[in-house]
Order: C-alpha cells, then structure tokens, then sequence
C-alpha cells in the first residue's frame, strides 16, 4: 500500500518526462501564436462552484467528484475539469472590465472518481483555452484552429472533427419538449440513468453509451432542425470559418457535450486509434457560464483537451518525440585529486548552463564510462594525474569516438562551439 501509488493515478517518471516537457513546449508556443495567455487556478475550489459551473445533471458532479470537508468544515473539490476555476477567477479579478475578448490557456491536472482504464484516469492532466467576452463565430473557429494545429504540429494524423449546435435558451426549451414527447414513448427502452436524464436534462440522453439506448438515440429528432434564427444563422458562420480555414469536418447531431452550460457550438476531436476512449478534445460555446458562476452575462467559448489520451494517440501513430540531450560533458577520473579538479569543471560549466555530470559512488573508471553512456553523455573527459599536471583533457565524443585534447579552460568554449 505504501509503495503503490493510488488507484487510477501515474507517476510520470525522469525517463519519460520529456515527452510532457515537448508537448507542454507545443502547447505554450501555439497558444502564443494565437494570442492566449497563461491562467494558473488552484487545483481546489468551493465545491459549489463546480454544482453551478459544470452542471448538477452531469455525471461529472454526481459520480466523479472528489468532495471532502477540509478541517474548517468547507465542502472543497479537487478540479475535475478547468473552466470552472477559470469563469471564477475571471469574475473574481473583474477581467470582464479588460478589453474584451480575454483569451487564456491553461495546463492542468484534473480528478475524477472513474473506473480506470485505457485513457481513463482519476488524476490525469489537460490543456485548455477559454476566450471570455466575444460572441462571434469566428472566435469559436479560433478555438477549434487552436487545437487543430496543434494535431498538426505534434504530426498526429486521421482525427476526426465534429460539430453540432445545441442552441441556446430561446430554442432549447420548445426541442427539450419535443425531444421529451418522442422519448416518453421509448422509455423503458432506456438505461435508469436515462430515465433520470429524461427528467431533468433530456438532451444528455442523447450523449449515453449504454449499448441498449443506442436504437432510441438513433431516433431522436435533432436540435439541428430546431434551431432559432439566431443560432442557425451562428451555426452557418462557424461552417463559414471553417471552410475558410480550410478544416474538414463531419456535422454530428448527437454531439451534446457533458457539461450543462453550453450553448450554440459544441465540437469533439476523435481518434478511432486508441479505444474506446477516443475523445482526445471536447469543447463549444457557453454563453451561459459566466452569469450562472455569478458574474455578468458574458459568453464564453473554449476547450479541453486530455494530454494523456493526446500521448496515446501519438503512441499509436508511431509518433517519434526527439529526445533532448541529458548530458553534455561527462568527467571520468582517476583518484581523489581528479574528482576535485572534475567537480570545480563542473561547477563552472553548470553556471554557464553546459550539463555536467561526473561521479559520485566511487566507480571504476571502465565502469564510468559505462555510466557516462547510460546517461547519454555527449562527450566523456577523461582526467588523472597526467592531465592534472598538464591543465588539459582529452575529450571524447560518445557517438563518433573521436577525440581531441582541450585546455581546462577552453572546454566550455569548445562544447559551445561543438552545440547543434
Ligand atoms: P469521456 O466521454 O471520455 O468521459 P468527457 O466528456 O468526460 O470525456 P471532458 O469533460 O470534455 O471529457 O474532458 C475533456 C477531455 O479530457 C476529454 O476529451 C479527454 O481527453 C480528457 N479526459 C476526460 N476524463 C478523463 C479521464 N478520466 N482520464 C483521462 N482523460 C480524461
Ligand atoms: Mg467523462
């Protein structure tokens, strides 16, 4: 027990962590290029926050959450998902008084009460956007174009995007009745789960995976036919954009999303490569966010995207992540007199931020050449007392074999000079 991590979480460990480092780098890159901006929120927040700002009705709130009462006796949540925490902080510091829209990412870890499987965590982490203040089409096509070049950066390829509108509370209503009207006659063709759906929020009947409602599903009339003019028209604009970006898509009636608060534009990015759970980014347009976290009426679109299941996906493609160099210049040495000239090398190279390593548990010198090439040591300097006397080193590339003799004090100059 003390030595296994808890169920359903991960270390991410030395060895590995350059993959997160490369796509962390992608990511903050691609969100400046578009203009968005680092937000760090806490990773715990009043657990009323998430009731309202992802949803009662949602799964997420009644079986996922991680829900205790800290010593003070405050109901606290770890985040199960990013925008909450994002709405809040943006009500809080009064960012809606900024010049709108204000466009933000974050990188996250994120938890959820969930069986463990493939893709599916109870801590995992994701990267997200939110733009705040902007109604316009164009922004959610923005937000979408983000996570598509991103794919593409990263070399992923065959990801799937669909798009739907779910509309807004003018439509909404009068489709909830329609749809309520076709699925009365269905229910108990439904799952339990689908039944309580059925009374309090219809439209995520329509996001079940029980294998048994799938034919009722396949069925039910489509917001997308009962649209009012002014998501129809939002609808044709988002099309627009697109095209004009030049993306492909696939308009998919049954995307609805998990989360209670969006309106207008819901997209899902998709990879048939790794399961079942092949929903890598998820996100739309919730207009209503804001004003039901407490804060003025102001929409808001983003997504969120899981960073876990974006590693799968590269994984399956064969997607290679180049390996930076862990060593620069490795110091074997021969005796006590050695280890100090070595260390006082290294130190100086450190400071100029050239990695340095040398050793520290008395190996042989065979074996520190062995060591060295563990690491992946760019360049071996061998030092005894030889070189001690002669204030220079031989140095030795690790790839090539070659070798060249270099002063003490040009060995900084000559590994800069030696950088791809
Ligand atoms: P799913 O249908 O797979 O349960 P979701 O609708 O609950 O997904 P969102 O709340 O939209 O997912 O979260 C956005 C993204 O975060 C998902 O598309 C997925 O990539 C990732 N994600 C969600 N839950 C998990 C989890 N438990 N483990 C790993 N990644 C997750
Ligand atoms: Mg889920």
């Amino acid at each position: 027990m003390l030595t296994k991590a808890p169920k359903g979480t991960k270390d991410i460990l030395p060895q590995e962590i350059y993959q997160w480092h490369y796509i962390e780098d992608t990511i903050r890159r691609i969100s400046k290029a578009y203009g968005y901006n680092e937000i760090r929120t806490p990773v715990f927040e009043h657990t009323e926050l998430f009731e309202r700002g992802v949803g009662d009705t949602t799964d997420i709130v009644q079986k996922e959450m991680y829900t205790f009462l800290d010593k003070g006796g405050r109901s606290i949540t770890l985040k199960p998902e990013g925008t909450a925490g994002v709405a809040r902080a943006y009500i809080e510091h009064k960012l809606y008084a900024d010049p709108q829209p204000v466009k933000m990412f974050y990188l996250t870890p994120c938890y959820r009460y969930e069986r463990p499987q493939a893709g599916r965590q109870r801590e995992f982490h994701q990267f997200g956007i939110e733009v705040f203040g902007a109604p316009e089409a164009s922004v959610d096509v923005e937000v979408i174009a983000l996570a598509m070049t991103l794919f593409k950066e990263l070399g992923i390829k065959e990801l799937a995007l669909k798009i739907n509108s779910i509309g807004c509370p003018k439509c909404r209503p009068d489709y909830h009745e329609f749809l309520k009207k076709y699925l009365s006659d269905h229910l108990d063709e439904l799952c339990s789960a689908c039944k309580d759906r059925y009374e309090k929020n219809p439209l995520r009947v329509l996001d079940c995976k029980v294998e048994g409602c799938q034919p009722v599903i396949k069925g039910a009339p489509h917001m997308l036919d009962h649209l009012c003019q002014e998501c129809s028209s939002h609808f044709d604009d988002v099309k627009k954009f697109l095209d004009a970006a030049g993306f492909e898509y696939i308009i998919d009636p049954m995307i609805v999303r998990g989360l209670d608060y969006y309106t207008k534009t819901v997209f899902e990015i998709i990879s048939d490569s790794i399961g079942a759970q092949g929903t890598v980014c998820g996100g739309g347009r919730y207009d209503g966010l804001v004003e039901e976290c407490g804060g003025p009426s102001i929409p808001g679109v983003g997504f969120g995207l899981g960073l876990e299941r974006l590693l799968l996906v590269m994984q399956s493609q064969d997607i290679q992540i180049p390996k930076p160099t862990a060593c620069d210049i490795y110091f074997a040495t021969i005796g006590e007199k050695a280890r100090e000239k070595a260390f006082q090398l290294a130190q100086g190279l450190r400071e100029k931020g050239i990695s340095s390593d040398m050793d520290h548990v008395g190996r042989s010198l065979k074996a520190q050449f062995k060591y060295a090439n563990k690491l992946g040591a760019r360049f071996v300097g061998t030092i005894g007392e030889e070189e001690l006397i002669g204030g220079q080193l031989r140095l030795k590339e690790m790839e090539t074999g070659e070798e060249e003799s270099v002063a003490f004090d040009q060995i900084a100059d000559y590994l800069s000079a030696r950088r791809n």
